[in-house]
């Protein structure tokens, strides 16, 4: 995070002051509502390849518990700190309490570049974060996830650490695992498909219908490139897709697949050999598309870009990719934006059918997944559209809050507090 970009976290407290009030709650509830509960902040000292020991800083923070054990991601990106980790495990508390499943919000986070390590290396950094995690983790207490350059290898390494040290089979202490250790199918695809849904159901709202759109997507890592599958899917024109070598573009639209191949061979989106043009991320997020989906980081568009952005529709599949001054120009200039805590909320609802399916010991089929996927994020659009339209509030993402907020300050009411 540079100096003059802004800060997740205080993202994230100004989103739920905007839509506080439009909720009838006491000040002190809400200003419990923006803090996270605990933050563990290590340094782990990890032996390398080479005999040398090197230090790492890592967080965990558990920022919410009321409706549930925390729940959310572990990113590995040199850019990690401390309050982008607080403000992505917020972030997790109102998306789990937008799609109603029965968790608090977490997060956690190591600053390192994994590109620069051996898989052994990896191993021991994943292994040691996990011994540290272990008394704050659980089933029922904390349950990590992949995020940012994390998958099912970083989280097998978890469950077995946590496994080996408690004695115990617990798969459900963290989710996104591989199929043969307890993973769900659908979970890989889970955080594209719900932003596939959620784009089908947003132009569906909006009197027309995505087959139609012409389409744009910034960043093409797990959650951008399954995303653009199935909107292509769907039929819409995917004209653009990026990664931070920058965009390609294609006017009749991309064989999304096979810009995917590309850079699993190559490592980038750039040079895919049937792409008209190739240009910046930044041209990409101001093309004149019908649809922009925002699926790599925090901050991708901030006011100044806003005001070049010529979609008309943007659902966020990042966490946070718009800055709170961005939203101000892009609900003034009627740009529909549906936000990430609805729009990416597959990944965490799908690691709740992964756990529930762990602590059953009974396994669904990959339909029935997609199955009830769609139902929680069809049901979770149909809430946030009704809120939008009988609060009359600004734009999307303070409908999302207003839903979310209320959740969560209905069961700490319902909990009571102690002492
Ligand atoms: N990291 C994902 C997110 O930001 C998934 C979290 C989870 O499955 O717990 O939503």
């Amino acid at each position: 995070m540079s100096g003059d970009e802004a800060n997740p976290f205080e993202s994230l407290q100004e989103q739920i002051d905007d839509a506080a009030a439009y909720l009838d709650t006491d000040d002190d509830v809400v200003e419990r509502l923006k803090n996270p509960e605990r933050v563990l902040e290590l340094n782990l000292s990890v032996d390398m390849d080479d005999g040398s020991l090197e230090r790492f800083r890592a967080f965990r923070s558990q920022f919410n518990g009321d409706r549930g054990p925390y729940k959310g991601g572990i990113r590995y990106h040199p850019g990690v700190s401390r309050d982008e980790v607080k403000a992505l495990s917020g972030w997790m508390v109102y998306k789990c309490a937008v799609v109603d499943i029965p968790y608090g919000g977490g997060k956690g986070g190591i600053v390192i570049d994994p590109s620069e390590y051996s898989a052994a290396e990896l191993e021991r950094v994943t292994r040691s974060f996990a011994e540290e995690l272990r008394p704050l983790i659980g089933e029922d207490r904390d349950i990590p996830a992949p995020d940012v350059n994390t998958g099912q290898r970083e989280m097998n390494w978890i469950k077995d650490t946590y496994e080996t040290l408690e004695h115990t089979t617990e798969p459900g202490v963290v989710t996104g695992k591989s199929l043969e250790a307890g993973g769900s199918e659908g979970r890989v695809e889970a955080t594209g498909r719900s932003v596939m849904l959620t784009a089908r159901e947003a132009f569906d709202y909006l009197g027309t219908d995505v087959a139609d759109a012409s389409v744009a997507v910034q960043g093409y890592g797990n959650a951008g490139h399954v995303a653009a599958d199935l909107i292509d899917d769907l039929g819409a024109n995917v004209v653009a897709v990026s990664d931070s070598s920058g965009a390609v573009y294609a006017e009749d639209g991309l064989d999304t697949r096979a810009v995917k191949a590309h850079k699993n061979e190559t490592g980038s989106v750039s040079g895919y050999p049937d792409a008209d043009e190739e240009f910046s991320n930044e041209d990409l997020l101001t093309l004149d598309v019908d649809l922009l989906v925002p699926a790599a980081l925090e901050n991708a568009i901030d006011e100044d870009l806003a005001r070049d952005v010529r979609a008309d529709v943007i659902v966020e599949a990042a966490n946070g990719p718009l800055t709170p001054d961005a939203d101000d120009v892009l609900t003034e200039a009627d740009v529909h934006v549906f936000p990430d805590i609805l729009a990416n909320a597959g990944g965490v609802t799908v690691s709740y059918f992964e756990w529930v399916q762990n602590r059953q010991r009974f396994y669904w089929s990959e339909q029935k997944v997609n199955e009830e996927l769609e139902r929680h994020i069809v049901n979770a659009f149909d809430d946030l559209t009704e809120c939008y339209e009988s609060l009359d509030v600004p734009n999307f993402r303070t409908a999302a809050y207003v839903v979310a907020i209320q959740r969560v300050v209905n069961a700490f009411m319902d909990n009571g507090n102690w002492p």
